[in-house]
């Protein structure tokens, strides 16, 4: 699978990971390994904990997944 961005771009890199939201494929320049609280849903901006409700420890942990940058932007703006 190539990268979504650098397609956009014309360029053709390999994907080293794929997003938990939108399911693209991303290379090394354009992940986002982020620390997420749990999502809920199918697209997952709604939070199901970390906006008021304790994530456990191990929740947050299991969630340590990659991001493209237009899903990380989406949810730092639902934050
Ligand atoms: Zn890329
Ligand atoms: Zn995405």
């Amino acid at each position: 699978m190539k990268c979504y961005e650098c397609s956009k771009n014309g360029k053709d890199s390999d994907t080293v990971a794929i997003c938990i939201v939108c399911g693209r494929g991303v290379c090394r320049d354009h992940l986002v390994r982020e620390d997420t609280p749990v999502w809920e849903g199918e697209y997952g901006i709604k939070l199901k904990c970390g906006m008021g409700v304790e994530c456990k420890y191990e929740d947050v942990q299991h969630m340590k997944k990659v991001l493209c940058i237009p899903c990380h932007e989406a949810l730092k703006e639902n934050y």
